[in-house]
This record gives structure tokens, sequence and C-alpha cells, in this order.
């Protein structure tokens, strides 16, 4: 479908674009520290010293890092597909789950997240995934800024495939996710600045010394089988996999920077070098935060009125102010799949005799929705034609395309998701239960969206 099309195109195009601006604004940033300011008190703290990366290194870093980029926006399109789907628990409206569980899901992803890099990473290490999966990203013996997202694309896609499952499994704000991304990128990029950045007594405090460091990682890039993790030491000390000379190797980059005597101007643009990286990192975090909350105003711009098709594809509902300067919200049956005879299907269920035998098209299914809340309404009632009850009813505008309709009895519930009605989009047939070209459209331009003419008239041709 065209629009769907587009939609895929557009979420390709964003993800492809923050992946990289991400990409290159974090490893500018560290590339201009090491290769540009490179002050020598971080300059001594040379992880490798013996080794030195190659321009063709990082031109090939460069180049594989930008393919990953591509595939995380192929992943976004399956994350969108998914979501259209409603299988992705992403929700918009922080007052949802309130701004405890939000908190709470920031290092939860980050704890999370670490697991998977850990497992993922140590199965593409196994010999007959490592030639297919990983194999790009150990070319760099001596890693740079830009080792960060150096990988295979199957090795791309794994990782991508963290948010994807992720997603589905918790529900999260999508700042939570950009928040995410933010810190990957920063800590993946300082694991591969070649540099130790972590302070000297980083190891030596309990507060700390669970938190990986830049040699932590390097030490991978040397010796493969050991130091899997990403952020934490945990699964590696719990596995077995820590390096046996981490601590050692750690104290020992530092020595060599203590016994360097720095002249008081080389001290003082040390200082400095630190100061405007910070400030640069700084800057991104805040740049992050705002478009952190893009996602939340675009869902602000959505609105209830319109017309909504049910997942099943067999109601389409045309949704409104109850009455001109009204904020109250009504529900109008606009279409309905006719009976097994091609008969327009008849209110039956009703529980009053007289109005058995009116059509469903035409009559009102909902109605006294009032705002609540930034796209949500509550107090309404959903009349259901097919038990002839009413129930008390809630919806909300998920996004520009989806809504929800909470129909309740008591404390039970059910959800029916709504999508956004576009023009040309197959109905179901009650003779198949399979969806075909529909006829709705072409009548739909003969009158307007007034719900009675559309209903008369359907009673008008059954006769
Ligand atoms: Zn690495
Ligand atoms: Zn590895």
């Amino acid at each position: 479908m065209g629009t769907h099309m587009i939609a895929a195109l557009l979420e390709f195009t964003k993800t492809f674009g923050l992946d990289l601006l991400g990409y290159f604004l974090t490893t500018g940033v560290f590339a201009l520290l090491v290769f540009k300011l490179k002050p020598q008190r971080l300059m001594a703290r040379k992880i490798q010293p013996q080794r030195e990366p190659t321009g063709k290194d990082i031109k090939r870093e460069i180049l594989a890092s930008i393919r990953t980029g591509a595939v995380f926006g192929l992943a976004a399109i399956l994350g969108y597909a998914l979501f259209q789907a409603g299988v992705m628990r992403v929700y918009f409206d922080v007052a949802d789950y309130g701004l405890l569980y939000l908190l709470f899901t920031i290092p939860l992803v980050i704890v999370a997240h670490d697991a998977w890099f850990y497992w993922t990473h140590r199965a593409m290490h196994h010999p007959k995934l490592f030639k297919h999966m990983h194999v790009t990203h150990h070319l760099s013996r001596v890693p740079t800024p830009f080792t960060a997202f150096s990988f295979d694309p199957l090795e791309a896609l794994s990782h991508a495939l963290f948010t994807t499952v992720f997603v589905s499994l918790v529900p999260v704000h999508p700042g939570v996710m950009a928040f995410h991304f933010v810190f990957m990128i920063i800590r993946n990029v300082m694991g591969h600045t070649g540099f130790e950045l972590m302070p000297k007594w980083w190891l030596n405090s309990t507060w700390t010394r669970w938190i990986n460091t830049t040699t932590h990682h390097d030490l991978h890039h040397q010796r493969g089988g050991y130091n899997l993790g990403l952020y934490f030491t945990w699964w590696d000390k719990w596995m077995g996999t820590e390096h046996p000379d981490y601590e050692a190797r750690f104290h020992e980059t530092w020595a060599r920077s203590d016994a360097l005597d720095l002249a008081a101007d080389d001290d003082r643009q040390s200082k400095l070098a630190g100061r405007v990286v910070a400030g640069l990192i700084g800057l991104f975090v805040g740049v992050a935060l705002l478009l952190t909350a893009a996602p939340s105003r675009a869902a602000d711009d959505t609105s209830l009125e319109g017309r909504w098709i049910s997942k099943a594809r067999d109601i389409i509902l045309d949704i409104g102010p109850c009455q001109a300067a009204s904020d109250e919200w009504c529900g109008t049956i606009v279409w309905v799949p006719t009976d097994t005879n091609g008969q327009p299907r008849l209110d039956r269920m009703n529980k009053d005799h007289a109005l058995k035998s009116r059509p469903l098209i035409g009559i009102k299914m909902g109605w006294g929705f009032a705002p609540s809340g930034t796209n949500k309404f509550d107090g309404g009632r959903i009349y259901s034609p097919d038990d002839g009850n009413t129930y008390k009813s809630k919806a909300r505008v998920v996004s520009a395309t989806q809504a929800e309709m909470d129909g309740c009895v008591f404390i039970f519930c059910r959800t029916e998701h709504l999508d956004r009605y576009v023009p040309g989009m197959k109905l179901l047939d009650p003779a198949t239960m399979t969806l075909v070209d529909n006829t709705y459209d072409t009548r739909e331009t003969e009158a307007d969206s007034d719900a009675d003419a559309d209903g008369a008239k359907q009673l008008a041709r059954s006769d």
C-alpha cells in the first residue's frame, strides 16, 4: 500500500540519518581528542603503545559503520510494521505509567542491553558464526573511535534486534529509547578510543569498578576470547571470561602516565582538552534530549476526529464532536459488511424490539466521550451490536494512525485497536472471511462523510 511504503521509507531515512548523525558527532568529538588535540597526559595512557591504526583501517571502519546505519534503518522498518500490528509496547504519554516507571525503565534497558550484548557477542565468537557475523569488527586490532559501528551486516542486525525485542516486551517511552541510544553510542565510542579515559582510582572503588573501562574492551580486541561485556564487568566475572590481566593492564597504563613529568603548560593543555570534550558531549546529550521530546509532540498533533477501522476490518466508525461546539465525542457506524445473504446487517441483538429491524450502518455506536488528558477521552458509552449491550468506554489516540477503545463491564475490559481509515483499505468479506477490495470508497465520492445520509442511502438501496 502506498501510504505504508512512504511511512517505511520515512522510518528508514529517519533512523539511518539519526544513527549516522550520532555516530559522526560522537566519533568526531573523540577523534578530535586523540588525533588533533592530543593532550600529553592522555597520550601517555595509550593502551597499545607499540601499535598504530592505519588510514586504511579508519576508512574501512567508517564505511562499515555507514553500512551499519543502513541495517539499523531496515530494522526500523520492521519495528514500524510491528508497531502498526500493535506488537510494540511503546507509549507516548508519560502519565500512562507514571514518572517513576519511566525512570525505572532507564537502568532496565541498559542492564537488559548489557545482557543481550554479552550473550549475542559470545555466540558470535563461536567459529561457525564468527566468519559470517563478527570478523569485520575484529579486523581492528588497535581500536579507534571509528571502530564503534564497524560491524558485518548480520552483526548490525543482531544489535538492532535488541531494540525490537525489548520494545515488544516492555512498555517504554520513546524518550527512554532515545536516551539509551545516546548512552550506548557514547559508551561504545569511549570503549574504542584506544586511550584509557577512566580515572586512576576507577578499579579501586566499589562504586565504579563494575563499570567497563576502555582498557576492558581494548583487551577484547587484543584477545577475542576475553572481555565480551559492553557496559558492565558482571557477565565476564560470572562466566569466567574476564581477561586475567585486566586490572594489571589498567594500572600499567596509568603508571606510564604518572611516570611522565609534565610541564605546567602540558598540564593546562590536557585539562583544557578534557573540558572541550566534556562540553561537546554535554552539548550532544542536550540536543538528544531535545530530540527526545519530538515523538511526544508528534502524538499531540493527532486527533480522534475522522474515520477509524477495526483490526478485523469489519467496521468503520466516523468519530467527531457529538454536536457542533460540543466537547463530547460520538462515533457513528459508517460501514459494516453485509450479512451472509448480501443484505445490510440489522441491529438484531437490540433489546428494544422496535429497533431490531434498523440497519447497523448509520447508528450511533459510541457517545459521551469527554477529553481527559492529551489524546485521551473518558466517560464514554459504547453500544455493542454483537450482544445488544452498552458498556462504559474510554478512548485514546496512540499515534496519527492508531487509536484504542476500551469497553468495560465492571472491572473486565477489552481493548479494541483501531487504525485510521485510509481510502483503498481492503475490507472483510463475511462470506469468505478474507479481505477484499471494497465498494465503500466508491460510494464515498457521492456524498461527504455525513453518516446519516450514508445510512439512509444504504437503506434505500436495499429496498
Ligand atoms: Zn569492539
Ligand atoms: Zn568480539
